[in-house]
């Protein structure tokens, strides 16, 4: 339900990452049946009238968010539960996701879409977590969210409890989620490949998913890590590391996302540069789970060789906040250090990872990623009258320093305001806060995995 059209009227700047990068000051943009009409200062659209004008006077308006790999569903109601030194909890993560049970997965995924949307994201990538899309459809349709969803799956043994299955009911079971899902709810959701990792699916599998892709044009993503002990493993194997396995497998290609992409070296960033590939980088998972971004983090070389790169938060459990703007600042700041180099990854470039190019990387950027005429009408307009936007020169600088997804006042997702004024409508915040705390409490109770005691008394 696209407002028939929308004016945002006087905004103090509109960043809008176009072609020429432009920043306008006292701008104003005209939204028609779900698209940008016009962008301008806001004397060159005077005469344009709209069914709704929101007064931007204290607002600077970006292109909406895009979280390239975020994993939805179980993390929710036990958020927090794994203290800093557990070390990998993928079986206890697992464990949990398998135990979810339809109800108790919409609750969470409408939690996660509370604050993913009032943070200002506006399209998100789950890397097939979601095990009963049926049931949480009314939430991403309640929302207004734009999903890239998929069934993950895997043929091999993998140390945790994956969805595993034979080869060709694996290839059979993405081809038919494809089929089913992709293009629906207006467009807003796609359906994807979303084969679990080189690990932990066969050379087969891994092509038959691309092939599916390839038919039907749509994605592929995967979990992706090198470094040397992965390359020792894959040269075993007859590859020289797993991005050129499955670049000979012929599973790269620019529908395809590597998530994580950590420990890359020279000729792996070469591989995906001249694949084409994308990737989806979570760096404040990287830096929380202790990932070495000094060591394994290469974002700057991949920018360099024209890589889209999308930023991501993981689960609820990894980064753990779904806020995309302290996903951009981490991104700016951790090369920073870690190359003791303050060059390194600029405000704008961490602004284009969230935006643009974001968008670019999971295949969306001919029609969104910035506010351009022309573009479907997903924006973030920043409340500009809180402390930690004060004093206000260089709004991107701002941005990515200073602020985060609390200052998100308005978000506007083709066309449609979905968060008004600091407020979304589409669920009862404090009934759903009270609902998913109640099943953290059961898939505890379920499984046995519990939270450990607090390190400090809890008295
Ligand atoms: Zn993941």
């Amino acid at each position: 339900m696209a407002t028939p059209s929308l004016k945002i009227d006087h905004a103090r700047y509109i960043i809008t990452v176009d072609a020429q990068r432009r920043i306008i000051r006292d701008g104003a943009i005209l939204i028609e049946h779900g698209r940008i009409s016009r962008v301008d200062r806001a004397a060159a659209l005077a005469d344009a009238r709209a069914d709704r004008v929101i007064d931007g006077r204290d607002l600077v308006v970006t292109p909406g968010f895009f979280n390239g790999h975020m994993h939805i569903s179980y993390a929710h109601p036990v958020r927090g539960i794994f203290p800093d030194d557990v070390g990998s909890p993928l079986k206890q993560v697992f464990t949990l996701q398998g135990a979810m049970t339809e109800e108790e997965e919409y609750h969470a995924s409408l939690l996660a879409l509370v604050e993913l949307v009032k943070n200002g994201t506006v399209c998100l990538l789950d890397p097939g977590s979601t095990k009963y899309p049926d049931a949480c459809l009314q939430a991403y349709d309640d929302s207004g969210m734009r999903v890239i969803m998929g069934d993950c799956v895997t043929d091999r043994d993998a140390p945790w409890p994956l969805p595993r299955y034979a080869t060709a009911e694996a290839a059979k079971r993405t081809a038919a989620f494809i089929d089913k899902w992709n293009g629906r709810l207006g467009g807003r959701l796609r359906a994807w490949a979303m084969p679990f990792s080189p690990e932990t699916c066969s050379a087969e599998l891994l092509q038959l998913c691309k092939r599916a892709v390839d038919e039907r044009g749509t994605g592929l993503t995967l979990h992706h890590g090198s470094g040397p002990q992965a390359r020792r493993e894959y040269q075993g194997r007859g590859a020289k590391s797993p991005t050129e396995y499955l670049e000979g497998l012929g599973v790269l290609g620019p529908t395809t996302v590597l998530a994580h992409a950590l420990g890359i070296d020279d000729a792996e960033i070469d591989s995906m540069a001249r694949t084409g590939t994308a990737v989806a980088m979570c760096p404040v998972t990287a830096a929380k789970g202790a990932r070495g971004v000094g060591a394994n983090g290469r974002m700057p070389e991949l920018l360099a060789r024209g890589v889209r790169v999308a930023l991501g938060c993981d689960s609820p459990n990894n980064s753990n906040h779904l806020d995309l703007v302290r996903s951009m600042n981490m991104a700016a700041i951790q090369y920073k250090d870690a190359r003791q180099d303050m060059a390194q990854i600029p405000a704008e470039t961490a602004l284009e990872l969230g935006t643009r190019v974001g968008a670019a990387a999971l295949g969306l950027g001919d029609e969104l990623g910035a506010v351009e005429a022309g573009r479907r009408a997903d924006l973030v307009c920043f409340d500009t009258q809180r402390p930690e936007w004060q004093a206000l020169w260089n709004p991107v600088s701002n941005l990515v320093y200073n602020a985060d997804g609390r200052s998100v006042h308005t978000v506007v997702i083709d066309g449609r305001v979905v968060v008004d004024g600091y407020r979304q409508t589409f669920v009862d915040e404090r009934k759903l806060y009270g609902a998913v705390q109640e099943i953290g409490e059961r898939l505890q109770a379920r499984t046995g995995i519990k939270a450990p005691p607090s390190r400090w008394p809890m008295v």
